[in-house]
């Protein structure tokens, strides 16, 4: 019989419907987890997503920086599955400017999506995962959360943030047998980078040790492995999933 890793887990995925978010969920669901995913408006890619893994999958509408909201999909699924197994801290947006243009909704939106959603949805579950004694966050960071990048302010200080979170977070409850990492993706192909100009992209891609760009796959395997028991001596780091973007 196949030995599925994620068998009788419940997890749960901000952002899933499309792009990294959404090569997470299927993964989880095809190692036999039932997955819980948020996702703001694309309900078509949504509910194509619940179709195909039908019954294990289950996508829930609604904006990840809403607090009351987020509340409400936390106790339901607890009280529908008695527990949270693993929570993936995906959604994520940008909004990029320059400092000296940048609006305060351009920086309060990103840093409202990006790091206090995150903290929220941990809080949140960290009840269920405390009474478990056991739990899994993994939290989607940036390599522009290490080294930044012009125009990106509000973005980049969201995603240092999200590392900074990870490692309080995860020697909060450490002792509690629940691990906290992140991942630091380079440039993945998704919605998010494809808009970027031909020029940046030419320019990101010279820097590539392995030549080519990301796939949303080989981010959600990193993924898969921190919140696997194959990762149990792996807490409050950061895995850079950048195909040698970055070599700091
Ligand atoms: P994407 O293709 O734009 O997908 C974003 C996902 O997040 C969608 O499912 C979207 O739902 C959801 N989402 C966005 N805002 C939301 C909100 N307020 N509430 C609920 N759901 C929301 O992005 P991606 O490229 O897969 O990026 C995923 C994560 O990886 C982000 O945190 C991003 O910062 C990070 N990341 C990406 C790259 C990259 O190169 N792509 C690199 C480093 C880090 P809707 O479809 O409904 O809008």
């Amino acid at each position: 019989m196949q030995n599925l890793e994620f068998k009788d887990k419940v997890v749960l995925v901000t952002g899933g419907s499309r792009g990294i978010g959404r090569a997470i969920v299927e993964r989880f669901a095809q190692e036999g987890a039932t997955v819980w995913f948020t996702y703001r408006s694309s309900k078509g890619e949504a509910q194509e997503l619940e179709e195909k893994y039908a019954g294990k999958v289950k996508g829930f509408q609604g904006d990840v920086a809403d607090a009351t909201a987020m509340e409400e999909l936390v106790n339901t699924i607890v009280k529908e599955h008695g527990r949270i197994d693993v929570l993936v801290n995906n959604a994520g947006i940008a909004r990029d400017n320059l400092v000296l243009r940048m609006k305060d909704e351009e920086w309060q939106q990103v840093i409202d999506v990006n790091l206090t959603a995150a903290f929220r949805l941990i809080k949140f579950v960290l009840k269920p995962m405390l009474k478990q004694r056991s739990g899994a966050i993994v939290n989607m960071s940036s390599i522009v959360g290490l080294t930044s990048n012009p125009g990106q302010a509000n973005y980049a200080a969201s995603k240092a943030g999200l590392i900074a979170l990870t490692k309080a977070v995860a020697k909060e409850v450490g002792k509690r047998n629940i691990r906290v990492n992140a991942i630091a993706p380079g440039f993945i192909e998704t919605d998010m980078t494809a808009s970027l100009p031909e020029q940046v992209k030419k320019e990101y891609l010279s820097n590539i040790a392995l030549g080519r760009f990301g796939k949303p796959e080989e981010v959600a395997e990193v993924v898969l492995f921190l919140a696997s028991d194959r990762a149990s001596y792996i807490t409050g780091q950061t895995i850079v999933v950048c195909g040698g973007l970055y070599s700091g």
